[in-house]
This record gives C-alpha cells, sequence and structure tokens, in this order.
C-alpha cells in the first residue's frame, strides 16, 4: 500500500477482514463502469468513489431536474437549476469527494453501436438504467466478452439485484426471456414512483457485490436474487438456475448487442424518447431547424445525437412541467397513447418506419401545450 494518507483514508475498510489490505490494494487498482447515473447509480458511484476503486466510468444522457433530487444523491438544486448533464454533474462531485479515484461522467445513450468501445476496458459493470433494452444489450456485452455486471432495479418502494457472472450465474436473459417474464417490467419510476430508501439498499447491495468482485474475494458473493421491499419490510433471496435454453448464455445470440432486437422507439421514463435510427444519415442542422419551434438550445453531443431544451411559451413563469417527446424527423410531437407511458409511437407513421442513426430529444413544455 502506498501512503501514510491511503492507509488513514481507508483504515476502516482495511479493517474489515473481508477486505483487508490486500483486498484494498485490489480495489484500488480496479476498474469499475456504471450505466446509467439515476439514483442507482449515483448511489452506487457514490458508494465506489469512496471505498477507493480505482477507475469509476459514469455513463448517463440524462439531465439533472428538480423531481431528481428526493433520491438522487449525488446531485443538488444548482446542479437541477443549470440542468447539467448528470455525467458531468456526477463527475465534478465526486472528484470533490475522492481525488485519488479517476472518474471520467461520459454524457451519451448507451446503445449497440458504441457499446463494445463504452464498456471494453472495465473489469466491472454496475446497472444502473431505467430499462430493459439496455439491460439487455449490457447483458449481451458481459455474456460474450466474460464481463461480470451487476443488474439492479428499484420502483415503488421494491427493488432487487442480481450478479451475473457469465458461465457461472444465470444471465438475465435466462431469469427474464424464459416465460416468467417480471412484473416489474411494465412499471415505472414515472407511473408508480419511487421511494429514496429502496434505490439506497438496491445499490448498497450491489456495490457490496462489487466490491467482493473487485478486492478478488468471488467466493464471498451470495449467488442469489435478492429482493426486497422497504414498505413491507419483506425480504428475499432466491438461488436461480442458469436456461440450458438461454439465448444469451447457451445460444450465444447476441441479438441486442447487434441490434437487432433494438426497438424503434423507446420510451425511457424520464420524460424522453429514444428514437432509434438504422439506415439513413440524418442533416442534423435541418432538424434542428425542424425542431426550432418548440426545442431551443438544441447541441449536439455526440455525431449520432442532439440534446434540445425546451422553449417556454410566451409569457411563462414558474416550473416547467409535463414533456412531449417530439420525432426528430418530422418534428412532430410523438403523442402518448392514452397517456400510458411505454407505449409512444409517431402519429401518421408505420411504427416500422426505418430511421438511421440513434437519436434522442429532451423537449419539454409548458402544461398548457402538453394536449396540444
Ligand atoms: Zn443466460
Amino acid at each position: 500500500m502506498a501512503s501514510d494518507s491511503l492507509l488513514e483514508k481507508y483504515s476502516r475498510q482495511m479493517l474489515f477482514a473481508g477486505m483487508g489490505p490486500d483486498g484494498q490494494r485490489r480495489l484500488l487498482g480496479s476498474r469499475a463502469t456504471i450505466v446509467g447515473c439515476g439514483a442507482i447509480g449515483a448511489a452506487a458511484a457514490n458508494l465506489l468513489v469512496r471505498a477507493g476503486v480505482g477507475s469509476v466510468n459514469i455513463i448517463d444522457r440524462d439531465f439533472v431536474e428538480p423531481s431528481n433530487l428526493q433520491r438522487q444523491t449525488l446531485f443538488d438544486e444548482s446542479d437541477a437549476r443549470n440542468a447539467l448533464p448528470k455525467a458531468v454533474a456526477a463527475e465534478h462531485k465526486l472528484r470533490s469527494i475522492n481525488s485519488g479515484v479517476e472518474v471520467r461522467g461520459v454524457v451519451a445513450d448507451l446503445g449497440p453501436k458504441n457499446a463494445v468501445e463504452l464498456l471494453s476496458g472495465c473489469d466491472l459493470i454496475l446497472d444502473g438504467t431505467d430499462n430493459f433494452e439496455t439491460r439487455f444489450l449490457i447483458n449481451d456485452f458481459a455474456v460474450e466478452s466474460g464481463r461480470v455486471w451487476i443488474y439492479a432495479a428499484a420502483v415503488a418502494s421494491y427493488g432487487l439485484t442480481l450478479t451475473i457472472r457469465p458461465g457461472v450465474t444465470p444471465c438475465l436473459a435466462c431469469l427474464l426471456e424464459s416465460g416468467n417474464s417480471s412484473q416489474a417490467l411494465e412499471e415505472t419510476c414515472d407511473t408508480i414512483g419511487v421511494l429514496g430508501p429502496i434505490v439506497n439498499l438496491v445499490a448498497s447491495w450491489q456495490v457490496a457485490e462489487a466490491l467482493k468482485i473487485l478486492a478478488g474475494r468471488p467466493e464471498a458473493l451470495h449467488g442469489r436474487l435478492l429482493s426486497g421491499d422497504v414498505w413491507t419490510g419483506r425480504m428475499q433471496a432466491i438461488r436461480l438456475a442458469r436456461n440450458p435454453e438461454c439465448r444469451a448464455c447457451a445460444k450465444h445470440d447476441y441479438s441486442y448487442l447487434q441490434g437487432e432486437a433494438q426497438p424503434h422507439i423507446t420510451l425511457c421514463g424520464r420524460d424522453s424518447v429514444q428514437i432509434h435510427e438504422r439506415s439513413r444519415a440524418l442533416d442534423l442542422p435541418a432538424l434542428a431547424s425542424r425542431l426550432a419551434p418548440l426545442v431551443e438550445d438544441v447541441r449536439q453531443i455526440r455525431n449520432d445525437g442532439f440534446f434540445g431544451r425546451p422553449r417556454h411559451p410566451e409569457g411563462h413563469q414558474g416550473p416547467c412541467r409535463g414533456a412531449l417527446p417530439l420525432c426528430p424527423l418530422s418534428g412532430r410531437v410523438i403523442r402518448f397513447a392514452q397517456g400510458i407511458p411505454g407505449s409512444a409511437r409517431m402519429p401518421g407513421t408505420a411504427e416500422r418506419t426505418p430511421h438511421a442513426g440513434a437519436i434522442q430529444v429532451f423537449a419539454k413544455v409548458h402544461e398548457r401545450e402538453k394536449g396540444a
């Protein structure tokens, strides 16, 4: 172990028998990537950085909003006021917490095109996402490359986590594609809410597993699907079997990684819609001008996407509520069918309309415009 200050900083963690100086040394040399920096991702990042994991990458495409602050513990009111990208705000905060850790915030939307680039080069992936499309993509990448990843999810007062070791444990496809899919797929934090304590509990379980892996203590992994409800106090630990017919870990069909399983439109539960484009090149300046009536401050973040900030109606004061996702090709509003998130589609457009590239538009509009 290097200096006295390191000995001091991690002294209580090293005193823990399961970690010790050897485990701490391994942690300091390890690299973790967190996909999604919402409530679970932010809590996990905080714990990993404080524990002294050598390098922590955080991938997120969202901006901090006031409604995040109730549970997303890395962010504060000024981050929300400035609508900072979560990856940027998280990097800034985490560097001030532990300058010895190499923290990198990546403002990006993880997809089939960039998954290998963004996820390679780490020892472990932690799930902080809010949708199953991205989770299956991570699962495909992890299974194919033999990397460990830790699934975690929470909604309302309920949450669960599973450590996935390719070839050793069941993978996410074993769990969710075997016909007994979870009802949790249907509900999001935006439809039935979420409590701060459950996301922090799930992130704590997740990071404890991460520490075992990164400190070289795989024998300490519990090997179960852990679930709990902080409202009822019920907890469960279930041992699961691999599915011998599993698409991913048995048949090596990585359709999410190859982009074949990706739907054209995904509602991701954060006032945003992803429109996945496959076959056409995009004229971004033209798109920006189409969006101009409703979206201001259009910024290109990567060459395959851009973000828009809301254009408020004339004379509008007060908080901006509600959201209308926009189709980047037509600039038209994508309506929520019967107001139910998860059923968004483009009006007047066949669902199978081919698009090219991957675009995200975040457009918030004033409540008054919501029914427009
Ligand atoms: Zn599997």
